[in-house]
């Protein structure tokens, strides 16, 4: 015989009296020949009157788990390291749906990922979004990249679209430093002393120059000194974001200037006004990130903005800062 497990018991035939001792055999492989006990021979010529145990042999049937378990001991094994894992893996909170999430989110866009992340991040924090108008200038735009590169901040540049032609390389790059363009317009007119045509051809002027450059329009339009009526809200095709902090840098060209005027008038979900075709204002601008930095600002593109806020800005809205 193969395999056995074999199990004795002693009990009384009540109807006789007669001591019987059974043995009890399991055999994992019935079409094998059992053997013959060598009791049973004993057995068949005893008596009962001889009161000594007579031996029977039963065959027990077992489970399905249990013969198993009999053909193929390391299942047992393999099983006990299935459920650690298992185990182990819940503790970590790593179960295999989350790896395959985690897989799934790092399958997106480059530039959608790197807002997700900052959202997650900032969310509950004081923001402010540097805004920079009237560029880009080659003399001036490349040094405010490099501080803001230095000081890890973006910021977003209201562009005119007759700067932007001649300057197609500094606004890629721009957008590359993860910053946003968003439009000017192109010639930087009062938009509200112009009729309902040239309204509409000097911004659409605009978005065809950023589409050229940059292969898509900008998400936001800031009229030239925040004029807007009627014919500016229905020809813009964008939301229009102004400013809750002008720094008035135009004017004072001076870094203590500036930075008092915006601690005097910054609150959280600010937009602050400043231009980058002056030399002084990008001198002010490493001197205002430390200086907001210091009073727990952290610094965010319009669009961050509005994505943390969870405000979808309305296309001929304008929009002055995002409080909570
Ligand atoms: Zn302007």
């Amino acid at each position: 015989m193969n395999t056995l497990d074999r199990l004795f018991s002693r009990e009384i035939n009540r109807r006789t009296g007669a001591h019987v001792i059974n043995i009890y055999i399991d055999s994992i492989d019935s079409s094998r020949q059992r053997k013959k006990h060598p009791h049973e021979k004993r057995r068949s010529s005893a008596t009962q009157d001889d009161n000594k145990p007579s031996i029977t042999t039963r065959h027990r049937k077992r489970s399905f788990l249990y013969r198993l378990n009999l053909r193929f001991p390391w299942l047992k094994l393999l099983a006990v390291i299935v459920i650690s894992v298992a185990a182990i893996l819940d503790l970590c909170d790593l179960t295999i749906s989350k790896l395959y999430e985690t897989t799934a989110s790092i399958a997106v866009a480059p530039m959608s990922r790197h807002v997700r992340a900052t959202e997650r991040i900032l969310e509950g924090k004081k923001l402010v979004a540097l805004t920079f108008d009237d560029g880009p200038s080659s003399e001036t735009t490349p040094r405010l990249l490099d501080i803001l590169r230095q000081k890890d901040v973006r910021a977003t540049f209201f562009m005119l679209g007759s700067r932007a032609s001649t300057n197609p390389e500094l606004v890629k790059l721009v957008e590359k430093d993860w910053h946003e363009v968003a439009s000017h317009t192109m010639y930087h007119q009062n938009l509200i002393k112009l009729k309902e045509q040239a309204v509409q051809s000097d911004i659409n002027e605009a978005n065809v120059v950023f589409n050229q450059i940059l292969g898509h329009t900008p998400s936001f339009t800031r009229p030239p000194y925040g004029n807007i009526n009627d014919n500016v809200r229905s020809y813009v095709n964008t939301p229009m974001i102004l400013w809750s902090v002008d720094t008035e840098d135009w004017k004072n060209k001076n870094t203590e200037s500036i930075v008092s005027l915006t601690l005097s008038e910054v609150y959280d979900g600010g937009i602050i006004l400043m231009h980058d075709i002056y030399p002084t204002s990008v001198d002010a601008v490493p001197v205002l990130i430390d200086t907001l930095r210091n009073d727990g600002y952290e610094f965010v593109t319009i669009s961050e903005l509005t994505k943390i806020r969870k405000i979808n800005p309305i296309k001929g809205n304008a929009y002055y800062s995002f409080y909570p």
